[in-house]
């Protein structure tokens, strides 16, 4: 076995799914169907746990402008930006992003885990000291932990911990780098924006927020929670992907700072890694142009997420803080999470499976989330399902 040993508990946890007839991690999708749907183990399938926000992977003009790029620039650039992977639509989305949020400086990475570790791992070194969110997603955390500097977690939106801490950090705070996210991946609540920017009035700190769940979702242009808040002037970087709202892959990193074009020299995940191709970057600038002009998406996002949340909600489910397009169900033991998870699926609804230590404080979840391209009959397909799931008692062990 040798290095094998190390991944034992990994073995012993699949072999309790296998028991159960569950392979949650696995999940095949076998025909992708539409925004909202798909066909998995040949059925057809309600898609509720996608990051489709606004539902534009199947938008006729993404398609057509990944397929002129295509023609016209190939399936890939081979390779970095710094070297040969910088074409023109790469440095036009860069002047699209800064425009977009009224920036001076963006830099698009190859996706939005690679533009975590890059920016803060280049922003941030030995000697440093960064706050970060205990919920803070995994990109964070090892962009963090590669930069080197110190790291002190702060309870889960709670900006009275986040004080507590600062006041006892006396000067290191002026020059200490605090991340946040729009909104939280798993029970999908807002950060408590307006009381931390006044926190950094009070204590000169850098401010940095992923917006990976809330690009596009919320705020007037889609511009995510720090337009929402009215912030805008108030972060010194946001960093968000492509990955959820535009429908594609990629991630970038803006700021008012001028500076940050100097992060792209050093920041490992720019410089060794390809960039993203011609198809990808030609349907972001047009899924970008929706998600600008988009308030109807936005409408119907939202329309979509209180209907969940509410419907949920009135069966007597525990849910996530509040209502936004990402809705979290707690369930009970890890177990009957499981079961109830595969349940969903039998009877055709995807919807995501957390158990700790992904989920915070131990919980495990149904993670549900919503888009623009759902219909409200397809909502109430969801909370049906949810609804019959109360009534079943003890679900079948094994399919
Ligand atoms: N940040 C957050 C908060 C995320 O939820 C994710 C993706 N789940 C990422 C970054 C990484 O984005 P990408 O999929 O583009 O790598």
């Amino acid at each position: 076995m040798g290095l094998f040993d190390k991944l034992a508990t990994i073995a012993q946890g699949r072999a309790a799914l296998e028991e159960l007839g569950i392979d949650p991690f696995n999940v095949e999708i076998e025909e992708i169907l539409s925004p909202t749907e798909a066909r998995i183990n040949g059925r057809e399938t309600l898609l509720a746990g996608t990051n489709n926000y606004l539902g534009l992977t199947f938008d006729p003009r993404c398609i057509e402008a990944a397929c002129t790029a295509t023609h016209a620039e190939g399936t890939g650039t081979t390779g970095s930006r710094m070297a040969n992977g910088t074409f023109s639509g790469h440095r036009a989305l860069e002047r699209e992003l800064a425009a977009f949020y009224g920036y001076a400086s963006a830099i698009v990475f190859s996706t939005g885990f690679v533009a975590n570790l890059g920016a803060i791992s280049t922003l941030t070194g030995p000697g440093d000291l960064i706050l970060l969110d205990a919920d803070s997603h995994a990109s964070i955390y090892d962009g963090c932990r590669m930069s080197g500097a110190d790291i002190i977690r702060f309870r889960h939106n709670n900006a009275a911990d986040l004080e507590k801490r600062l006041r006892r950090l006396g000067e290191r705070t002026k020059d200490a780098l605090v991340i946040i996210e729009g909104i939280y991946s798993m029970l999908g609540d807002r950060a408590p924006l307006a009381e931390i920017v006044a926190l950094k009035k009070q204590y000169g700190f850098w401010l940095m927020v992923d917006e990976a769940h809330s690009l596009g979702v919320l705020g007037k242009k889609g511009r995510g929670l720090v337009e929402e808040a009215g912030c805008l002037d108030q972060v010194d970087f946001i960093v968000g992907t492509f990955s959820k709202s535009l429908g594609t892959i990629g991630g970038f990193c803006v700021s008012n700072h001028p500076e940050l074009d100097l992060v792209r020299y050093a920041s490992r995940s720019y410089v060794f890694t390809a960039s993203p191709s011609p198809a990808t970057i030609a349907s972001v600038r047009q899924a970008l142009r929706l998600l600008e002009a988009g308030t109807d998406l936005r409408d119907r996002l939202w329309a979509n997420a209180r209907q969940l949340y509410e419907g949920l909600g009135k069966l007597g489910f525990r849910l996530g803080p509040e209502p936004t397009p990402v809705v979290a169900v707690y369930m009970g033991s890890k177990e009957e999470t499981l079961l109830a998870w595969k349940w969903m699926l039998d009877q055709g609804v995807y919807v995501n499976l957390v158990l700790p230590p992904a989920a915070p404080d131990g919980t495990s979840l149904l993670r549900c989330s919503v888009g623009a391209a759902h219909t409200p009959e397809q909502i109430d397909v969801i909370i049906e399902a949810f609804a019959t799931l109360k009534t079943v008692g003890t679900l079948p062990r094994a399919v």
